[in-house]
């Protein structure tokens, strides 16, 4: 019974392995192209200064010289702090690999390090949720009180909130398309058309104020390169040079409407996240679903309130029932009688106990409202008052 299965723990963790692993290998990558196309412009310059080496004014040689010394310089700095950065990654991965090893090291749930394991994943648990709904501060405390800096993604976040702010307040596209040429051949691989929406933003939004010949010359420069896979789209962009953007002309006037930032934030975070492997919902989502759908009954999903038990979390609409919402119903071989009044079971130790108008409620409760009601109960359905004596121990067979 308390043998833990580290194979279906370990199946929610994939995540947590991959992120620090993908964000290195775009680091390496970029660093990689960085260093290549600046050596590829240092040796080209070498090679033209060989060819005119008979003809050039020394002042002009040593010019250049001095301008490759410079890109040199400037791109050993960018090479050291992109050197810093792949050491903090590599630790980081590691920090991970090991606390997902010791798992294998436990033999009982029992064990106080086993709970220890388990508070500390709590605690990555609810960072990720904090730091994927913006409360940055508040995880970041919960990383430095718990030393948890390795087991956090908060720059991959913090981008991720900046790029959004980008989108949402400020209605601008230029960070979020910084980023897809930084990872342009990535969004390729998934067939992404982010980049394409985002040129589509900023051409509408040229529209909007009335720029039309721009907006003509920014379409041809950016919108037409869409053209193998976006051509109705760029054919109805096109089409809105014609429409005032108060439009009542449905697809134009969805073409203005405001709403499109925030369905390009949405869109910006599912892409990176599923470049860093990332799952759409907060781990604590997951996890928290498990244990509903163990829970989830008919009488949680029923329309009449009174089936409603006050103690399942399911039955709970405004909060967690909101996260049960689409899981299927569990399956029970044994049947659970609760009582109305306190939702507690009703078993051997609190039975159940039968009113004279035939209502049943649990012993505990009844018991407990007698003792302050001078011995009377009251039943919460009909209002009826009976004394505690009247009340019949039930047998179910
Ligand atoms: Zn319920």
């Amino acid at each position: 019974m308390d043998k833990i299965n580290v194979e279906q723990m370990l199946a929610i963790e994939e995540p947590f392995m991959k992120v620090p692993l993908e964000q290195l290998k775009r680091a390496v990558r970029q660093s990689q192209k960085q260093a290549e196309r600046d050596t590829k412009d240092v040796s080209s310059t070498v090679s033209s200064l060989i060819k005119r080496s008979g003809s050039a004014e020394a002042g002009d040689i040593n010019g250049a010289l001095d301008g490759m010394i410079d890109r040199l310089k400037t791109l050993k700095r960018k090479l050291e702090v992109v050197k810093q950065e792949e050491a903090l990654l590599i630790q980081r991965s590691k920090q991970r690999a090991m606390q997902l090893n010791e798992l294998s090291t436990f033999t009982s749930s029992t064990q106080p390090e086993f709970e220890r394991w388990c508070r500390t994943r709590l605690d990555r648990v609810l960072i990720d949720y904090m730091l994927r709904s913006g409360h940055t501060s508040t995880a970041q405390q919960l990383i430095d009180s718990n030393g948890l800096e390795h087991f956090a993604d908060s720059s991959l976040f913090t981008l991720v909130m900046r790029i959004e702010r980008d989108l949402k307040e400020q209605h601008l596209c230029r960070s979020t398309l910084q980023w897809c040429a930084d990872n342009r051949s990535a969004l390729r691989k998934i067939d992404s058309s982010l980049e394409f929406e985002l040129r589509l933003q900023e051409y509408i939004e040229l529209i909007r104020a009335r720029n039309t010949a721009e907006a003509i010359v920014y379409a041809k420069k950016h919108l037409v390169a869409w053209s193998e896979t976006q051509m109705p789209r760029i054919q109805r962009a096109m089409t809105l040079l014609a429409f005032p953007p108060d439009t009542p002309c449905p697809p134009y006037r969805a073409m203005f409407d405001i709403g499109r930032w925030d369905t390009l934030a949405q869109e910006f975070r599912m892409v990176i996240f599923q470049l860093h492997h990332l799952p759409s919902q907060p781990l604590l989502h997951l996890l928290l679903q498990t244990g509903l759908s163990a829970l989830k009954t008919p009488a949680c999903i029923s329309d009449d309130d009174a089936e409603h038990n006050r103690n399942c979390p399911v039955c709970q609409r405004d909060t967690l029932g909101k996260l049960a919402q689409d899981l299927p119903l569990s399956h029970h071989v044994n049947s659970n009688l609760v009582c109305r009044i306190t939702g507690e079971n009703m078993n051997e130790d609190n039975p159940p106990m039968r009113l004279p108008n035939g209502y049943v409620y649990s012993f505990n409760s009844l018991n407990e409202m007698a003792a302050n009601n001078s011995g009377k109960v009251k039943c919460p359905r009909t209002s009826e008052t009976f004394g505690l004596a009247e009340c019949k121990k039930l047998f179910i067979s």
